[in-house]
């Protein structure tokens, strides 16, 4: 097996410290397999069809914000200042017209997706999201065993708990895009309606190395890819992102994951909070006791 990482970390946040964001980049796995740069899978990456990913349909004309504009203002009450980490560099957007501009294509992802599907679509999903995120941000959360559902979204939980994960999976989607891996048909159809993926999990996740640094911040993983021996093949996708140190993470098996390892949080009105030590652990699904 080679494993790769695709991709970068980025962070937001009034007080961001460079600490790790390049923290998966180098080294190996932790048992002994080396960990590629992007380019080792060039070969193997999907071309953009200039098509919208989920309905596959309509001219991808709008891409999907990678951080949603009610957390990015909500960060910026504070100082009006944002910063964002990406390996080494490290860039500014002042005031929200900086939002708006997005200058430097750190605030949405490339156009990936059609006007009705990036919008209309997906609009109970993003409500969805801004109520939790929110509040995510003002409840602390890193020590609680759970997020109590019930308490985020009263007795219509179930429903909106559901368009939260497709919210994160519209989200995870945008990402495989703009690294050419191929998206899961599971993904496209759990968007589409269906309440499961069986080639998929989703958890609520905490790290303690982006924890630490950035509690007031929102974060994104590396995107982390398995491969075959041959690199023939995609075998497995991790994929994680946070508000604040509370995270949903997205793990992806070409051949399928079992019933009793698939534990979906959005089927459960207090969905235990799984524990990692950093972000290699995430990437390998090594929990620490909590
Ligand atoms: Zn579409």
């Amino acid at each position: 097996m080679v494993e790769v990482v695709v991709g970068h970390v980025r962070i937001v946040g009034a007080g961001l410290a460079r600490r790790c964001s390049n923290e998966l980049m180098h080294g190996q796995t932790s048992d002994g397999r080396p960990i590629l740069g992007a380019d080792a899978l060039a070969h193997l990456k999907e071309p953009s069809s200039g098509l919208c990913w989920w309905c596959r349909d309509q001219p991808a004309t709008t891409g999907e914000h990678k951080f949603k504009r009610a957390d990015l203002v909500r960060l910026m009450a504070g100082d009006g200042l944002l910063l964002w980490g990406d390996g080494s560099d490290l860039r500014e957007i002042r005031g929200k017209s900086g939002i708006t501009r997005d200058r430097y294509e750190v605030v949405k992802f490339p156009k990936s997706l059609c006007e009705s599907c990036n919008n209309k679509r997906s609009k109970p999903f993003d409500n969805a999201y801004d109520v939790y995120s929110a509040y995510v941000a003002r409840t602390p959360l890193h020590t609680a065993p759970g997020v109590d559902l019930k308490v985020v979204f009263g007795s219509e939980w179930k429903a909106r708990t559901l368009d939260l994960a497709r919210y994160y999976g519209k989200h995870f989607g945008c990402r495989m895009v703009r690294t050419g891996t191929p998206i899961p048909a599971s993904l496209r159809l759990f968007l589409d309606g269906a309440i499961d993926m069986p080639d998929a999990h989703m958890a609520l996740i905490t790290t303690d190395s982006i924890g630490k640094g950035y509690e007031p911040g929102l974060a994104i993983s590396p995107d982390f890819v398995e491969t075959d021996k041959t690199r023939s093949r995609f075998e497995r996708y991790v994929l994680a992102a946070y508000v604040g140190p509370i995270g949903v993470r997205y793990e992806w098996c070409a051949d399928g994951i079992a019933d009793e390892q698939r534990s979906q949080f959005f089927h459960h009105p207090y969905p235990i909070i799984n524990c990692f030590e950093d972000q290699l652990a995430v990437a390998e699904g090594r929990t620490r006791p909590s």
